[in-house]
């Protein structure tokens, strides 16, 4: 299950314990069972961004997909099936 994370200024989905930073998020499946399992990897994953840095700057400053994927976040598969903005 992967999940892409959007950084926004207003009504995100999960915001970060320890600096505040809000995401949307865009679901690869829609289930619930899927999504709460997905919503704890996020957390973790904000969570291993501050071991080194305090501030939101620790976070990518750009979309982001958990698990880590290394192509282009707009064109994973949470992002397409998720219903993502072309461009964000
Ligand atoms: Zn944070």
């Amino acid at each position: 299950m992967q999940v892409l994370c959007v950084p926004t200024e207003e009504c995100g989905q999960i915001v970060c314990a320890v600096c505040g930073t809000q995401y949307k998020l865009y679901f690869e499946r829609p289930s619930r069972e899927d999504r709460e399992e997905a919503i704890a990897l996020v957390l973790q994953a904000l969570a291993r961004h501050h071991e080194a840095d305090e501030g939101a700057a620790a976070h990518p400053q750009r979309p982001f997909n958990v698990p880590e994927w290394s192509g282009r976040p707009e064109l994973s598969a949470a992002a397409l099936l998720g219903g993502a903005p072309l461009r964000f």
